[in-house]
């Protein structure tokens, strides 16, 4: 086995184990290979070993991976911050998008996606511990911005996303997540459907599996340290 397919098995037993532990249905937490930085062959590597989801930060960066990879069937994510300039391509080349934080965005991916293609998911990401530097909306912000969202049709609401800040102590790593589960709840009031909370990375995935996490979004502990960049 190559390297990456050994991290890939290793990780998705560790979500396995994590699902069991906290009394969870097997299977009912996903994984999103993040891979950002890394070159398209890793992530056909790691796409012939079986992982179909992927997650990329950045547009230009994408759309070259994506091109590369047409070939395979793989379920593009993107999770970094959207420029309003930026959403006609995300429109057109993602199945999901993680990172909605305000209305405009999401009307512009609304109106820009092809009406014929399957409504594009979306998760809306809240700046669950408040800071500055963190994109997202405010947890009191929710309601109305759900309330707009949910007449565009070309749009599927998913859930949640959030990157909590970094905490000392495992407590208060989980108080972030309980936040985000107590609002995903909140927000299943509003639209009944949504099924996704977006949260845990490679230093906090099992906390956030035992808060209820539904996606966790994988990128170091898969592909290794991003000591390089690529572009
Ligand atoms: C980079 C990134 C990840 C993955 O982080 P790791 O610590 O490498 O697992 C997850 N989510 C978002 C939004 C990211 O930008």
């Amino acid at each position: 086995m190559t390297e990456i397919k050994k991290r890939l098995s290793t990780i998705v037993q560790q979500i396995r184990d994590a699902e069991q532990q906290a009394g969870r249905p097997e299977g009912s937490v996903k994984l999103l290979a993040v891979s950002k930085t890394w070159p398209a062959e890793r992530l056909r590597q790691l796409a012939e070993a079986g992982q179909q989801a992927f997650g990329e930060n950045y547009l230009q960066e994408a759309l070259d991976k994506i091109e590369q990879l047409a070939d395979l069937s793989i379920e593009w994510h993107f999770i970094g911050p959207i420029q309003s300039n930026k959403t006609r391509d995300i429109a057109g080349h993602f199945q999901w998008v993680h990172s909605v934080d305000r209305l405009k965005i999401a009307q512009r991916l609304n109106d820009q996606r092809d009406p014929s293609a399957a409504p594009l998911n979306i998760c809306i990401q809240i700046n669950i511990d408040e800071e500055d530097t963190k994109s997202g909306i405010a947890a009191d912000e929710l309601n109305a911005l759900v309330t707009a969202i949910l007449p565009l049709k070309q749009l599927k609401l998913r859930g949640l996303m959030i990157i909590p800040a970094q905490h000392d102590s495992d407590e208060q790593q989980r108080q972030s997540f309980q936040k985000a589960r107590a609002l995903f709840e909140q927000l299943k009031t509003l639209a009944p459907d949504v099924d996704t909370l977006s949260m845990g990375m490679s230093g906090d995935m099992p906390i956030a599996i035992q808060e209820g996490s539904t996606m966790v979004r994988i990128g170091t502990a898969l592909f290794g340290e991003r000591n390089r960049q690529i572009s």
